[in-house]
């Protein structure tokens, strides 16, 4: 059963289209990734996917039904952790009981703000009653995600969760939302720029560029500067100093993509003899994923700052004997990235 299904929807502020998708689902229980750079949508799909406002034309179904912006049918079941959260000038504890009193479910309320602060790591003796102009940035960014918690939503909508906290916060907070989903089975839409959260936790990523969704599923997307090569070939040097070459476009475009399937995993000084188009990146396996009722396996292999995750046949990974930490090569045609 799918928690969303949108249906051709098409956003406007005044007379510019700010986005624009066509039909997806988003099934219940399942953990979202909305990627992409800055202005490309993110936080107004999460908007329109929280009912804080309705697309301009066509619509989110939720859970089956047509739901208007702030109705009952969603109400406390969706939440938004907005970027730079809105914390009451009070204290710790009257911040995260605040949903629940104002929707008048106060049975056992001490017990579930305290249960809800541990959740996201915060002890409550030292932080119920702490005052929030007390808080560092990343336990104000808790407390707002406790707060949302309490209610155990049926969806939690996180808009760059980790961007402005410290690296402990982050985990913290991906923790947290985990649990909710492990506990409650809550669905997650995460808009981040977080490898971690988006190749590690997320179980499909929707890429954005000017509002739309390009890309939905395991696409590798990797965004400039490039520069002129050689072979009438664009270059894009990754972290590490490795070379990444794609054809120019035929029109000015920003990203390239990646085709997993279109790859080949080999294993160092094993390489077959390379066809002359192709080129060849090293990478090191960080995960293996099973996936539930076949016999494919994800094998997510870390370049540089990319992750590329290619799925294969668990006797080809049992073959090449792969695990995380071994390294490995790909190799792709040129030819066969595509620009979006
Ligand atoms: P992202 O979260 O990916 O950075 P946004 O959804 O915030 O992208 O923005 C997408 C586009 O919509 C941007 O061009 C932004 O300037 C515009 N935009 C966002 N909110 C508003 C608003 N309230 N009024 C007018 N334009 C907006
Ligand atoms: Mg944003």
């Amino acid at each position: 059963m799918a928690m969303y299904q949108i249906r051709d929807i098409d956003h406007f502020y005044g007379d510019t289209q700010v986005l624009s998708v066509e039909d997806i689902a988003i099934p219940s229980g399942s953990i979202t990734g909305l990627a992409g750079p800055n202005g490309s949508g993110k936080s107004t799909f999460l908007k329109l996917l929280g009912f804080m406002e309705e697309p301009t034309y066509g619509e989110i179904l939720f859970n089956g039904k047509k739901a208007l912006p702030f109705s009952d049918k969603v109400r406390f079941k969706v939440t938004l952790l907005t970027q730079a959260p809105f914390l009451l000038h009070r204290s710790v504890f009257d911040n995260v009981s605040y949903g629940l009193k104002i929707r008048g479910d106060t049975r056992d309320i001490k017990n579930r703000v305290h249960e809800s602060l541990e959740q996201v790591g915060l002890s409550p003796d030292s932080f119920a009653r702490r005052r929030w102009s007390a808080l560092s940035g990343g336990e104000a960014q808790r407390v707002a995600l406790a707060a949302r918690l309490v209610l155990k939503p049926e969806v939690l909508l996180l808009d760059e969760p980790t961007a402005s906290v410290d690296a402990h916060s982050a985990r913290l907070i991906r923790e947290a939302s985990l649990r909710a989903r492990e506990e409650w089975g809550t669905t997650i839409v995460v808009a981040t720029h977080d490898w971690q959260w988006l190749y590690e936790t997320c179980d499909s990523v929707l890429h954005m560029l000017y509002g739309r969704i390009f890309n939905a599923g395991l696409g590798c997307a990797v965004y400039g500067p490039w520069r002129i090569g050689q072979r009438n070939l664009l270059q894009k040097e990754l972290e590490d100093g490795q070379l990444l070459e794609a054809p120019k476009p035929e029109e000015e475009k920003q990203v390239a993509v990646l085709d997993p399937s279109r790859l080949k995993i080999t294993l160092p000084g094993k390489d077959p003899l390379l066809k002359w188009n192709t080129n060849m990146l090293n990478g090191i396996v960080s995960r293996l994923f099973l996936e539930k009722n076949d016999e494919m396996v994800q094998v997510a292999i870390k370049v540089a700052e990319l992750v590329i995750t290619i799925r294969m046949l668990s006797e080809k990974v049992e073959v090449l004997k792969l695990y995380p930490g071994r390294e490995v090569c790909i190799s792709y045609n040129p030819q066969e990235i595509e620009w979006y």
